[in-house]
């Protein structure tokens, strides 16, 4: 999957066929992902006499941050969830990298003229 560009290049066609297909069945039904990551925060309760006011803040929780959504759209995640984000994430990660390399691998074949 960590295939250099300049990599593709030295493959034969056939070869790169072949590896996009594996790629491409790779992704197929993939649903459960998410593209963002976790992070964990401390926080502030509010109320004026707790600890946390002057000292020591409360969590740290996790919460969820898409990759799409700018600051401040972080998502708290139960900590009974955070094992299953994570594997979302990871398959998320994974998908993309996929997805990278079939576009590597659909550009090598454009500069070949065996984009069909
Ligand atoms: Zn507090």
């Amino acid at each position: 999957m960590d295939t250099h560009k300049n990599d593709l290049a030295s493959l034969s066609t056939r070869t790169l066929l072949a590896r996009r297909r594996r790629l491409a069945d790779r992704l197929g039904g993939t649903e459960r992902l998410l593209a963002g990551s976790l992070v964990e925060q401390t926080r502030r309760c509010g109320k004026p006499d707790c600890r946390c006011a002057v000292g020591e803040r409360h969590g740290p929780y996790t919460y969820f941050a898409p990759r799409a959504a700018g600051r401040g759209r972080l998502q708290y995640v139960p900590s009974v969830l955070v094992d299953v984000v994570r594997v979302y994430l990871h398959t998320g990660g994974e998908v993309e990298a996929a997805v990278a390399e079939i576009s590597a691998i659909n550009a090598e074949l454009l500069a070949r003229r065996e984009l069909r």
